[in-house]
């Protein structure tokens, strides 16, 4: 993505605060050093003192580091002034560090630029990298426990020990294979298919956890439609309850209204709240109504919600939902609201939700109001092309828990342990890749020394992905699109 020229960017988030930080990182900053601090720094020792603009007078004062290559977060010198967290302060001074650098070719850093150093020099493989990310972007306690056990290698040690398996069983596949002529099944002689039971035994598990991970890491977008009225702000607050997570300004989530992040036992759970579906001449309303479909199509879990007792969870009357996966796609760009316009009420929604969901994503019916009605809370699987349904009431709580496990059981949450470890998409993708190939090994092995050769490429298929995850194999534009990622002084 870049040259090795010195780079430089203020680290900390943008904003007053009591402290901010200018790092460096590159080669070469001992001409930088004696200009803005009139002094050489001893190694990994904090020195306070003023930092120098370029007419000698003090820009700030604050705290000097530096930290020699190659023991530093990237693996290169890096310097780190500390001053006061003012952004028009740490702009002077970051803008003095580049001009003081110009002639070593300082420049500013790209977004995650410091890290990809780091990765580059070994200092981090890409998973723990990835983690780096993952844990400033944690939004709730949990996943900043998993992404801190990522970036200290707990799932790059698993990785590397099924590597490790793999190369071993490669050695001794590919040693039998010089010797196509002999009489004795090798790979039955060196237990080699037990061995690869074992090791997609292990892949499995290791899938298993990274899909627990990867939940901690993606969350879930729930996303609530109803016509207006049948409780549905009521039911967010209620899901909310003490859980609020701890909220990340990322646009589209806090900061838009209707949508509200929540935490259910630490897996994030981005709640939208949608405009309540019904045909209006009201403009605004309308965007609110387009929107709010715009949002189902991005659902992984959808609660349709409903008011008890007004027919539809008697049974009769109520509409299944199975047709979704022929019509999904038909009419993308019409726009919510003129959609809506042809059929009304609880029709409406189901017919709308039919059009745009994602195929597979789990329609779970909630009637509210149970308290209403005398009804006790309480969940009905899918069965006779009724989708799953949920009795609870929003104002007294009964059945909100219910609903809870409800929601982490569709997103196939299982619990996170002390182990649990961060994980990514591109994460599970390698691993069930290399699952493939394993599986593929174990067809060819059945054939004994006739495959030989397919079951040891199958093998080498399988280590190759894996490395994808710890970056032993990784392509070029990945690389840009990982780090492009990051905040900028990370
Ligand atoms: P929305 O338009 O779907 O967001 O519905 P609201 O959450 O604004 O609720 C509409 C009305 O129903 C309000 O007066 C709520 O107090 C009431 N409501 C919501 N949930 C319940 C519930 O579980 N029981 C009862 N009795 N009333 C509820």
């Amino acid at each position: 993505m870049s040259d090795a020229a010195p780079i430089a960017a203020i680290a900390t988030a943008p904003g007053r605060g009591g402290i901010g930080v200018v790092r460096v990182s590159g080669t070469g900053l001992a001409g930088l050093m004696q200009a803005v601090l009139g002094r050489a720094l001893a190694p990994r020792h904090a020195t306070y003192g003023p930092f120098l603009g370029a007419d000698g007078s003090a820009i700030d004062h604050g705290i000097a580091l530096h930290f020699p290559a190659p023991h530093s977060y990237t693996g290169e010198d890096v310097l780190e002034l500390q001053g006061h967290g003012g952004p028009v302060v740490m702009q002077l001074l970051l803008r003095r560090v580049l001009e003081a650098g110009a002639s070593i070719g300082l420049r500013l850093a790209d977004p995650g630029e410091f890290t990809q150093r780091a990765f580059l020099n070994d200092k981090l493989d890409l998973a723990q990298a990835e983690a780096v990310a993952d844990l400033i972007d944690a939004s709730t306690e949990q996943a900043a426990r998993s992404a801190t056990r990522s970036l200290s290698g707990v799932f790059s040690q698993k990785v590397h020990a099924l590597v490790d398996e793999l190369i071993d069983l490669r050695m001794l596949v590919e040693a039998t294979l010089d010797f196509p002529e002999e009489e004795i099944d090798f790979l039955q002689a060196a237990d080699a298919l037990g061995r690869l039971a074992r090791v997609r035994e292990q892949l499995a598990g290791v899938l298993a956890e990274a899909r627990q991970g990867a939940l901690l890491r993606e969350g879930l977008n729930v996303v609530l439609v109803g016509e207006p009225n049948v409780g549905k702000s009521s039911l967010l607050n209620a899901l909310a309850g003490a859980e609020v997570a701890i909220v990340t300004p990322i646009a589209g989530t806090t900061r838009d209204r209707v949508a509200q992040a929540i935490q259910i036992e630490g897996v994030p759970i981005n709640v939208i709240d949608t405009a309540g579906l019904r045909d209006t001449e009201d403009e605004v309303e309308r965007i609110g109504i387009a929107r709010t479909w715009a949002e189902a199509e991005k659902a992984d879990v959808v609660l349709h919600l409903l008011e008890a007792g007004q027919g539809g969870d008697g049974g009769g009357g109520d509409r299944a939902i199975g047709a979704r996966e022929s019509s999904n796609g038909a009419g993308e760009s019409a726009g919510g609201a003129g959609e809506t316009a042809a059929a009304t009420g609880e029709s409406a929604v189901e017919a709308g939700l039919a059009r745009r969901l994602r195929p597979g994503v789990p329609v779970l019916r909630v009637f509210n109001k149970i308290d209403l009605h005398g009804g006790q809370p309480r969940v009905e699987g899918p069965a006779g092309g009724q989708p799953e349904r949920l009795w609870l009431s929003a104002r007294s709580g009964e059945g909100i828990d219910l609903l809870r496990r409800e929601l982490l059981a569709l997103a196939g949450w299982q619990g996170a342990g002390e182990s649990t470890f961060i994980a990514r998409e591109r994460h599970l993708v390698a691993l069930r890749a290399a699952a493939g190939h394993c599986e593929m090994a174990a067809v060819h092995g059945e054939h004994g020394n006739q495959r030989l050769d397919l079951f040891a490429e199958e093998l080498r298929l399988a280590q190759e992905r894996l490395g994808e995850i710890t970056g032993a194999f990784t392509a070029d534009d990945l690389l840009g699109v990982i780090f492009g990622r990051f905040c900028i002084g990370k």
